[in-house]
């Protein structure tokens, strides 16, 4: 008799959870998930789907601000904040019942509930235990906030996905993705928008020239930035929330956002009763197949803490599908992964920075191009684009490719195909370009700077 209920038992129905439950199950596994919050995890309901939701809501007000250039005339525009997010929900309430239906299609049996690790083989949900032959706990991250005076003003980005008014005044802290973002969001929709970073420069770890760049687009697009200080303490009054900054000065408004990083979400997990180790971040420890420290239970995704994005956690939930019931055991390569921070104007980026180039290769050039994009020419917007490439001296390789501009996702995306296949600087050269696209720049770009 089979002593399992379940081949694979799944905590957690974010992106690598139900790809690595849905993959296994293709496979003719028995398997089950437990989800006890939203279908699709962060990113289908309060990370990337609706934020990029958000960004195109936020473009408007610079189409409109551009279009009497192309000759049309705009007499009046309005924007209503209630309307955006209940057109969000609607659309977010529609991939929860996508990602519900294609779990079940799937023969997958849905648990709604909090499961937790009973022993190696066995998940306790709603008072009933199950055993199964693996377990993956693929159950996410959590927006961290640090423990200040006033936190209880503060809100993260998950509550910002439903606030009930669009504020006048924005605080957003911290320097990451998620903070660059929601400040470009939030001005975009008119909120006199302020980000407050403890560094000297935000998105440490990005090239810097792309950082620099950035910067100072945002500031042109009137983002103010306030760099090298952080907030000390939260005051309220009637006239908002007053932040007391390290540097000595006010900061007052009627929203205090905390992008201040995530933390993986282990709590009542019962890893620690049964000798799942996690490091001192609290992030589960795996090994290069996806297993911890107890060999029936692997993890993925966020929190694993090591790539914290969607696509990663999608290839992650597939290797440990594919390793358990489909007898490929092709570990994820994390090399050459891009990504795009939905900043206003986006960055796109594939591959090392100017700086990594620097400390791993001998020699390397570096060619940069900054332009006005045609469009400007006659928006009346002073917005400029940045490409950056940097190319090993001695191979001719390419070794990273950088962009601050309009459409720097979808471009990059393409160049990562190229630099995963071992592009040289003189195929990129060699690739006829698309006239008039500011794309074409990556193939004409003749010297190094
Ligand atoms: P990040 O880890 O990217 O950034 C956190 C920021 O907060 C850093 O600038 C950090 O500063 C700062 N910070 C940390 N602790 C404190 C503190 N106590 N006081 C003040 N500042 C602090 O986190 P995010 O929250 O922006 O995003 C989380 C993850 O989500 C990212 O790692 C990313 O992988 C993913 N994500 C991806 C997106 C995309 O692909 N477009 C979009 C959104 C999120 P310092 O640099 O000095 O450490």
């Amino acid at each position: 008799m089979n002593p399992f209920d379940f081949d694979l038992f799944v905590i957690g129905a974010g992106s690598g959870g139900v790809r690595a439950a849905r993959v296994a199950a293709g496979y003719g596994a028995n398997v089950a998930i437990a989800e006890d919050r939203y279908f699709g995890g962060t990113c289908v309901n309060v990370g990337c789907v609706p934020k990029k939701l958000f960004v195109y809501a936020s473009h408007f007000s610079d189409e409109f601000r551009h279009a009497p250039g192309f000759g049309w005339n705009i007499d009046s525009t309005e924007f209503h904040w209630q309307q955006l997010i209940a057109n969000k929900n609607r659309e977010i309430k529609r991939l929860n019942g996508v990602y519900g239906r294609l779990l079940e299609n799937s023969g997958v049996t849905v648990f709604n509930g909090h499961a937790s690790l009973v022993d190696e083989h066995t998940v306790s949900l709603k008072g009933k235990n199950y055993r199964a032959k693996h377990i993956l706990v693929a159950t996410g991250g959590w927006p961290s906030i640090p423990d200040i005076p006033g936190k209880e003003h503060i809100i993260s980005s998950n509550e910002a996905f439903f606030l009930e008014k669009l504020p006048e005044r924005v605080t957003i802290v911290g320097g990451g993705y998620i903070a660059i973002e929601f400040a470009g969001i939030l001005k975009g929709l008119g909120v006199d928008t302020t980000l407050v970073y403890r560094g000297p420069l935000f998105l440490r770890g990005f090239d810097h020239d792309i950082r620099h760049f950035l910067a100072n687009e945002m500031e042109k697009k009137g983002v103010n930035l306030k760099f090298d200080t952080n907030i000390q303490r939260i005051d309220s009054s009637p006239r908002g929330l007053s932040a007391h900054l390290a540097n000595g000065t006010l900061q007052e408004s009627d929203v205090i956002m905390y992008a201040t990083g995530r933390t993986p979400k282990t709590n009542d997990l019962g890893l620690e009763k049964i000798g799942v180790e996690t490091n001192d971040k609290g992030a589960i420890v795996v090994d290069e197949n996806y297993r911890t420290t107890i060999p029936s239970i692997y993890a993925v995704g966020d929190v694993t803490d090591r790539v914290n994005l969607t696509p990663v956690a999608l290839a992650e939930g597939t290797a440990v599908a594919n390793s358990l019931y489909g007898g490929q055991t092709v570990p994820v390569d994390y090399r050459y992964i891009s990504s795009c921070v939905f900043s206003q104007p986006s960055i796109g980026t594939v591959g090392l920075t100017e700086e990594q180039a620097n400390q791993q290769h001998e020699s390397i050039d570096v060619y940069r191009s900054s332009f006005t994009p045609m469009k400007h020419t006659l928006s009346g917007s002073d917005e400029k684009t940045l490409m950056k490439m940097i190319v090993d001296k001695t191979t001719d390789k390419v070794l990273g490719v950088h962009m601050v501009g309009s459409d720097a996702g979808e471009i990059i995306q393409g160049i990562a195909v190229a630099l995963k296949a071992g592009a040289t600087k003189s195929i990129f050269d060699a690739t006829i370009g698309i006239h008039p696209t500011a794309a074409e720049e990556f193939v004409t770009m003749r010297q190094p700077s």
